[in-house]
């Protein structure tokens, strides 16, 4: 039986100690950490995601600034807004929820927000030190896979590492977080050939794909230790992820449950950005 990495009981831990790192912060300096989420429009998945950083906001002691902007906010009013944002020290971090309307231009829209605010790390400076390896801030997701294999003391370096997914917010990060550990990485997509046999081959397989149950035991090395990004919703409004869980977990060392494994880590990992950029952006290195 594998042993489960719980993205709930980590995300406590790291939450615990980022309000203990808040309070010495606002202690020695008078310095809240500002988050500012810019919601367009009413995607009832994305005004949930928005409560919840609100909410951990909250918990941690942040400031939370939210701009509930309607469906017909045109690319200019929210370019404005981002540029008043970029220039407002009491604003640490500056997130606009995904996905924007159709109308408006998501690139163009991150790429205004101020790199050293760029909390989700989606501009490409950040993804660009990401790939040097002299980052400030990563990619949530993928940090919070880090932290889940950290915490339950994996080895990285040296392992057969595969990803499976190559999206510039999960796996293409993901896969250059394992390389710089020293894994030796493989992505794959969708047109890779012979899948099955890529990923059996794995020390640690980290899925991001977005199809229900598509990593099946037979894809699973005995011992592997095994990632489950995807979130999907079933016909029976019940969560699951990308792996057929119940059949994999009896092969794996470790596994990740959906809900409950990355899931949570995600919006931990954006108040630790947050808090860092807060630092960087008042000179204060850790
Ligand atoms: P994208 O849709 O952007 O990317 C999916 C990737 O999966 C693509 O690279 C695609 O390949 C690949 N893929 C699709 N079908 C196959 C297949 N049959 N075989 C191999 N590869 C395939 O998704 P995201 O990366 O944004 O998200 C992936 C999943 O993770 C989703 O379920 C999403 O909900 C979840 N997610 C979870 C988060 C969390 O906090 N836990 C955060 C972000 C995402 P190709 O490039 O060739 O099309």
């Amino acid at each position: 039986m594998a042993q489960l990495m719980s993205g709930k009981i980590v995300s406590a831990q790291v939450r615990e100690n980022l309000k203990k790192e808040t309070e010495a912060l606002i202690e020695s300096t008078g310095i809240y950490p500002g988050l500012a989420v810019i919601l367009v429009g009413h995607d009832p998945a994305s005004q949930v995601y928005v409560r919840n950083k609100q909410l951990a906001c909250e918990e941690l002691g942040f400031h939370a600034f939210e701009y509930k902007l309607s469906e017909n906010t045109t690319q200019e009013q929210l370019l404005d807004l981002i540029r008043v944002l970029n220039k407002d020290a009491k604003v640490h971090g500056i997130l606009v929820q995904l996905p924007l309307p159709d109308h408006l231009d998501e690139q163009s829209v991150l790429y205004a927000i101020a790199p050293e605010k760029d909390v989700d790390a989606f501009h490409p400076m950040n993804v660009g030190k990401i790939m040097i390896g002299s980052y400030d801030v990563l990619p949530c997701t993928p940090a919070g896979v880090m932290e889940l294999l950290d915490a339950a003391g994996v080895e990285i370096a040296g392992k057969n590492c595969v990803v499976v997914g190559r999206s510039n917010i999960v796996g293409k990060p993901m896969a250059m977080l394992l390389l710089q550990r020293s894994g030796t990485v493989t992505i794959c997509h969708s047109r890779t050939k012979n899948l099955a046999e890529v990923c059996a081959a794995a020390d640690i397989l980290v899925v991001a794909i977005g199809k229900p149950k598509f990593i099946t035991a037979d894809m699973v090395k005995e011992g592997a230790v095994v990632v489950d990004v995807g979130i999907n919703r079933l016909e029976n409004k019940k969560l699951c992820g990308d792996v057929d869980f119940e059949n994999v977990e009896p092969k794996a060392s470790y596994i990740t449950p959906v809900p409950g494994g990355v899931g949570p880590m995600t919006i931990t990992m954006l108040m630790k950005n947050t808090l860092r950029a807060a630092k960087l952006q008042n000179g204060i290195k850790d």
